[in-house]
């Protein structure tokens, strides 16, 4: 019973992350930029409201990096539609902080460089697993070994699949997660982190990186 509850949440982490990749995102695109159209809707009582966003197909370049830029993980493609915040205890341990955010990338358009470290769970080391968690399937961690940062892994039940944490984009224009998973083991504030104080500086550096960011990404 060591892992108590991977077979009952299999299928519910399946349903946050494994919707496949619409096909027709894949067409590459020399379209300008357009920003996504979102919109809102309230989807049921148990998750927060969830955002919707028709699917931008153009094709961009996303490069993850490890804090001290010795493991990348460099994707070339549309924007994913599977982006997920999470606020499960592996997630929690994962990134040190109250929620990740991830997205799932098709294999075939992410080149990795650099080495990695790895790290599989569930395993059959360590204490118990007494929790529901987005990885209870079993995923494969990679992270720097001289600088720590978890860049991607792999998922056990989708071996076409990387998923990158978006953090490691450092790209404040990558679009939001389309979905919040696990607010059961969430803490509470989190769940309206939106409606903090927010104490906003404008940095002018800040302001000419997004924009290089913006004229690297587009294709012409
Ligand atoms: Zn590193
Ligand atoms: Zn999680």
């Amino acid at each position: 019973m060591k892992y108590l509850y991977s077979i009952l949440i299999f299928s519910s982490a399946l349903l946050i992350t494994t919707t496949a990749c619409n096909p027709q995102a894949e067409k590459v695109s020399k379209e300008k930029v357009s920003k996504e159209k979102v919109s809102e809707e309230k989807c049921c009582e148990h998750h927060a409201t969830k955002t919707k966003a028709e699917a931008d197909t153009t094709t961009r370049i996303h490069k993850a990096s490890c804090r001290c830029g010795n493991l990348t993980a460099t994707y070339e493609g549309p924007v994913p539609e599977r982006r997920t915040l999470c606020h499960c205890n592996s997630c929690q341990s994962r990134t040190g902080t109250a929620f990740s955010i991830q997205a799932r990338f098709p294999r075939d358009k992410v080149t990795i460089e650099g080495e990695s470290s790895t790290w599989t769970f569930p395993n059959d080391e360590g204490p118990e697993v007494t929790y529901r968690s987005c990885d209870s399937g079993g995923a494969t961690y990679h992270f720097c070994p001289t600088c720590g940062t978890t860049v991607y892994w792999d998922i056990a039940a989708a071996p076409e699949i990387v998923g990158i944490a978006l953090g490691t984009l450092t790209d404040p224009s990558f679009p939001a997660p389309v979905i919040s998973a696990f607010e059961a083991y969430g803490h509470p504030w989190a769940m309206t982190a939106g409606e903090l104080e927010a104490i906003r500086l404008e940095y002018d550096e800040l302001k000419e990186k997004l924009q290089e960011l913006e004229q690297k990404k587009k294709i012409n």
